[in-house]
């Protein structure tokens, strides 16, 4: 018997008698990251990184009954061994590793393998069954390393600040924004932050961040604005908030903008092929270390994934339906 399986709750560990980012109300809610289709609201008791709690409360409300881990912290739950390991995806993500009857089960969340020098790096975590996510499992997904595009982001905003145009670069609130706040040079000018990604950075200071940026308010003269750098989520895109940032341009930092198609249909001046997911390099990378005998795939191009690696590396695969999604250009 396995001892993860989807049910119509989500990844259900029948032994423990606890789920992994359920999608509907459970009692025990293992969570992996903040993001959304990951962690929902209406369970009853959750279990997250200590650096997601913030986040879940900021997202799901304040009463809440969350429990916060650190990561190789183990406990035990019916006899299953559990503890959390660094994903490298956001900020408290984790890679969720199970043991029992001397059977160990990794479900990764979201991750990636090359460090964004924000959250906690990716760590390699050995086991027999491994079930990883492949939101960008094809060829065609071949990232430029982040510095490289961290220095092609600070070239064009100082460009766009000489030529006398407001930068704007969309990604999403938790996770891309902190990312591209870490790298931007802060001696091109100033940087002003949409409320969603100054309320994140706000409940990521409890847990010892610091992001630089100012919170746009009513209180701050648009007009005034030159050459500034302004963050926001890819839901401005096209807004009268954004409108009124003119003039400006405007850039959108996801994995998806290695396809060029994704980028016209967003309408956006550029596009930066900023992602927080492993891209087909790292997917193969991952799933030949962990030296697992039995693959399980989820959200993206699981299926083509899955044959690719039963018949390249001869190791069993299989799909696993769940209900994570993280196809929306730039909210990944
Ligand atoms: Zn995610
Ligand atoms: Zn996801």
């Amino acid at each position: 018997m396995s001892l993860l399986t989807v049910n119509e709750n989500g990844l259900y560990c029948k032994q423990g008698d606890f789920y992994i980012d359920p999608w509907r109300p459970v009692k025990i809610a293992l969570i992996t990251h903040g993001h959304s289709d990951h962690m929902r609201w209406g369970m009853q008791h959750y279990i997250c990184h200590h650096h997601t709690v913030p986040i879940l409360k900021l997202r799901l409300g304040g009463e809440q009954s969350v429990q916060g881990v650190h990561y190789h912290e183990s406990f035990d739950i019916n006899g299953v061994c559990i503890s959390f390991h660094p994903a490298g995806h956001i900020i408290g993500s984790a890679q969720i590793r199970l043991a029992y009857n001397g059977e160990v089960w990794v479900f990764t969340g979201d991750y990636k393998l090359e460090s964004d020098g924000v959250s906690e790096p990716f760590e390699l975590v050995t086991c027999d069954h491994f079930i990883s996510e492949c939101t960008f499992g094809l060829p065609i997904y071949q990232f430029p390393g982040h510095a490289k595009v961290y220095s092609d982001i600070n070239a064009w905003w100082r460009s766009n600040a000489q030529e006398g145009f407001n930068t704007v670069l969309y990604g999403y609130s938790l996770g891309k924004a902190q990312n591209i706040l870490a790298h931007v040079d802060q001696s091109i000018g100033e940087i002003y932050l949409h409320g969603a990604v100054a309320n994140v950075n706000e409940v990521l200071s409890d847990a010892g961040y610091d992001f630089p940026g100012i919170r746009m308010s009513s209180g701050i003269d648009r007009p005034k604005m030159e050459g500034a750098l302004i963050i926001a989520p890819p839901s401005a895109n096209d807004s009268p908030w954004v409108k009124k940032l003119k003039p400006y341009r405007e850039a959108m930092c996801s994995g998806w903008m290695q396809l060029r198609g994704a980028r016209r249909r967003r309408s956006v001046d550029k596009g930066f092929p900023l992602s927080d997911h492993c891209d087909w390099n790292q997917l193969n990378t991952a799933v030949q270390n962990t030296g697992a005998s039995h693959i399980y795939l989820t959200h993206g191009y699981e299926a083509n994934f899955a044959r690719w690696v039963s018949e390249r590396y001869n190791i069993r695969s299989s799909v696993l339906q769940t209900l994570y999604n993280d196809e929306m250009e730039g909210e990944e």
